[in-house]
């Protein structure tokens, strides 16, 4: 059983994948694919021991060891030499560890995967690596699950890269034209957070005005994207 984030997460794995999770923890998204048939294999990287126990001893009870290969390493370095991927999640972690973990071993990959992301924070970072590494977003879901809004960004490779503007990189390209009901209520709630971080650092004056006025800007973009 999946949360509600894992699963449309999983929605988007292509039929048959051969699946890199990484970051995987208790392995409870290949484990789930693996166990309805939705894909070839998978390998489960984890970086830390206690989340690779997690992964071994889940994929262990299940008894999925021939399908799902849980393996101790830093990122990419999960996937050996000379395997293909057709599909990689990195989920529930930071945007720019995200980006680091990428950005570290990608060019040795066989084959460019696909890339469903769920970043907890700093989507805009993520975005632009897609952008700069020819990668097309092709799905955008922003959900609220047990008080958290959590963004999932899909994106396959292109020949050329496609230039996403400053805004589609902060609210999403795909997101931006939906509005739904879940990313308005998300960009209220950073609008009235950052009115508070602005009020108090002119209180306080001690950042520099850019500081304040690059402030000023992100709330003025919310507000514009808010009352479209
Ligand atoms: N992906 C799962 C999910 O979305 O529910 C687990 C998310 S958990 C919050 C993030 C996991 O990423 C942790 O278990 C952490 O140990 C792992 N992690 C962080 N940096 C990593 C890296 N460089 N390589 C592999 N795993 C990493």
């Amino acid at each position: 059983h999946l949360s509600q984030r894992l699963q449309t997460v999983a929605g988007y794995v292509l039929p048959g994948a051969r699946l890199a999770d990484i970051g995987s923890d208790h392995a409870y998204l290949p484990a789930n694919l693996a166990l309805n048939g939705k894909i070839a294999t998978a390998i489960a990287g984890e970086v830390v021991t206690g989340p690779f126990e997690n992964a071994v001893q889940e994929i262990h009870g299940l008894q999925l060891e021939k399908k799902i290969h849980v393996r101790q390493a830093d990122g990419l370095a999960a996937i050996h030499s000379g395997e293909i991927i057709d599909v990689i999640t990195i989920c529930g972690m930071g945007g720019s560890l995200i980006c680091q973990i990428l950005a570290a071993g990608f060019e040795q990959l066989g084959k460019r995967p696909r890339l469903i992301l769920q970043p907890n924070v700093n989507e805009a970072g993520v975005r632009k690596w897609l952008e700069i590494n020819c990668y097309q977003i092709v799905a955008e879901e922003i959900i609220a699950e047990a008080g958290h809004i959590y963004e999932i960004i899909v994106a396959d490779p292109t020949a050329t890269a496609i230039a996403l503007s400053e805004k589609a990189k902060m609210f999403g390209p795909l997101l931006l034209q939906e509005r739904s009901a879940v990313f308005l209520e998300k960009w209220q709630q950073e609008q009235i957070k950052l009115q508070h971080v602005l009020k108090q650092m002119q209180q306080a004056q001690t950042e520099p005005l850019t500081k304040e006025r690059l402030l000023q800007q992100k709330i003025n973009m919310i507000e514009e994207v808010l009352h479209d």
